[in-house]
């Protein structure tokens, strides 16, 4: 007899993350595999934070973690300008937007997002019971007025994310404070800021300052993930209210961010020339791959962040599978979109001669 789970969970299909390399290493028998597929740092991670990690391991890991995450939280209150008591920690951002359900779900309650939006988010909604509502984009950016007019008495989380993934697509800051005007006050937004940092454009909304003290109900969700290039170690925060904060410190588990994690966010945040190196390849590699894609006559949608959705004749598995095989790992998107991943100039070039051989232009 199969013991049947909840019935929230029986929609949900499991998270299919962009394909490591060494399983395409193994299925097709290739050596030499680039994966611009997860928009992860093309430059690694600071190597001020690997030579400290390094130290740090010497110190011996056996203890729990310091489970408050004191250091990391003032570290990231200097940094923010905020007070710590209006930031929690968690296991990557992902984490953050469980917790955020797990906090304020109940069965039945709605929720509001973009078509076109992260896809964690509707499963951290149907975890909880939550309904989902989803609305249209129009030329793959955020219709904000239709994720207004989706707002009900029953809405509970309207779900955003600035520059967008998987569009790239950016909401400006007048814009912004227009549309959180709109919003009820009983409803929470969470307003996933994981790409900011590579934000280039002159009214990207940068003064969080502004954003928590004019909205008490926004939750701005933050990752070491990309531009810190920490993603195997776990760690994201957000900065919010602190009467939210608490109540997401309810579900938290005691000891969800590493210590090896903590020390790892408290270093990365000392490099920003890092930053900067990251941000500065990432602008040129995204400059270069727009040209190759006008010259190949390429459809592309302009992205604020380190990765681009681009639209060709194949179907969005097959160019996936096709590129695969000579060793360019890309992420297919539904029919016939793909997005690959910025990365170095000499993976932007191989991507773009992987790309030029497989639809023979
Ligand atoms: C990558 C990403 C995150 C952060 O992921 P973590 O690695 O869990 O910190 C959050 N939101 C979006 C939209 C992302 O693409």
């Amino acid at each position: 007899m199969t013991i049947k789970p909840r019935k929230d969970i029986e929609p949900i299909i499991p998270y299919e993350p962009g394909k490591p390399i060494a399983d395409v290493a193994k299925e097709y028998g290739l050596t030499n595999i680039i994966k611009m597929a997860s928009n992860e740092n093309p430059l690694g991670s600071s190597p001020h934070v690997i030579n400290g990690l390094k130290d740090y391991l010497d110190g011996g890991i056996n203890l729990y973690p310091d489970g408050n995450g004191t250091d990391l939280k003032e570290a990231l209150a200097q940094f923010c300008d905020v007070d710590t008591d209006r930031i929690v920690l968690s296991n990557g951002a992902d984490e953050m937007l469980t917790m955020v359900a797990q906090a304020y779900l109940n069965p039945g309650d709605e929720v509001v997002m973009s078509e076109w939006a992260f896809t964690r988010y509707g499963d951290a909604s149907q975890i909880m019971g939550a309904d989902i509502i989803r609305t249209p984009m129009i030329d793959f950016a955020y219709d904000l007025d239709s994720l207004i007019s989706s707002i009900t008495d029953k809405t509970k989380v309207l779900w955003i994310c600035n520059p967008n993934n998987p569009t790239g697509s950016m909401i400006d800051k007048d814009t912004l404070y227009g549309f959180l005007d709109r919003i009820p006050k009983q409803v929470l937004i969470v307003y996933d800021e994981a790409y900011h940092e590579f934000a280039s454009a002159e009214n990207f909304p940068r003064d969080n300052q502004h954003l928590i003290d004019s909205y008490p109900n926004v939750i701005v969700v933050r990752t070491f993930s990309k531009i810190y290039g920490l993603a195997g170690l776990r760690v994201g925060y957000c900065i919010t209210s602190p009467g939210i904060a608490r109540n997401i410190n309810k579900v938290r588990g005691p000891f969800n961010v590493s210590s090896m994690a903590q020390y790892a966010a408290i270093e990365a945040l000392k490099d920003q020339a890092f930053v900067k190196e990251v941000y500065d390849l990432n602008l040129e590699g995204k400059e270069y791959i727009y040209e190759a894609f006008k010259a190949m006559g390429i459809v592309y949608y302009p992205s604020e962040a380190n990765h681009i959705l681009f639209e060709t004749d194949w179907n969005a598995r097959d160019l996936f599978v096709a590129m695969q095989k000579i060793g360019v790992i890309i992420r297919p998107q539904k029919d016939n979109y793909m997005r690959v991943s910025i990365g170095t100039m000499e993976e932007n070039r191989r991507f773009i001669e992987a790309l030029k051989e497989v639809l023979a232009i």
